[in-house]
């Protein structure tokens, strides 16, 4: 996933990775992997690096299947994750020459901007990362997911406990009974 910049063409250069034919992509599932990450499926790359020099772009979406973790029930599930995303590629050298590299800045304002190093652009970093941004930030099993019962730990999705019966107490209450 190392590309030659020099060897790149002006305008679009289709990219295409699959973790079952790409060593290079299998090696990021079994880092993320050592992360903690249960995976379950194939990770999937396919994007567009337009090269415009000396400005770089990367239009990019990754499928992959990892099991997450309910944040209202706590319990494991799996679903299929699509992630689309545009970065701005800067080379750093010609950055640091740049007169106008404020105006670089400016420019890619909107976007995040990765740096590269020499004639290589390794995607195999990057693309981690992205995996790692692709998950979200508040995972639900469900939509509707009812989550557990705060009083007796049961999950709701499952059965329904006693304790919804329980009428709360209310602090109002009191209130009723002074006569003003
Ligand atoms: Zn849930
Ligand atoms: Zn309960």
């Amino acid at each position: 996933m190392k590309l030659v910049i020099s060897q790149l063409k002006d305008g679009e250069n289709p990219l295409s990775f699959d973790s079952e034919k790409d060593p290079e992509l299998k090696a990021v599932a079994r880092d993320l992997g050592t992360e903690g990450f249960k995976i379950l499926s194939a990770l999937k790359f396919q994007g567009i690096l337009h090269k415009h020099e000396p400005d770089y772009y990367l239009n990019g979406n990754l499928d992959w299947n990892v099991e997450q973790v309910c944040s209202r029930c706590a319990e494991t599930f799996s679903s299929p994750l699509h992630y689309d995303f545009q970065l701005a590629l800067a080379h750093s050298g010609a950055h640091k020459k740049a007169k106008n590299a404020d105006l670089v800045a400016e420019e890619s304002e909107d976007l995040d901007l990765v740096f590269f190093e020499g004639n290589e652009l390794d995607l195999k970093p990057l693309l981690h990362e992205q995996f790692v941004l692709s998950l979200p930030f508040k995972s639900l099993c469900k939509e509707t997911c009812k989550g557990v019962c705060q009083h007796c730990g049961i999950n709701l999705n499952r059965q329904e406990c006693k304790c919804v019966n329980i009428p709360k107490e209310n602090p109002f209450l009191v209130l009723k009974t002074i006569t003003l």
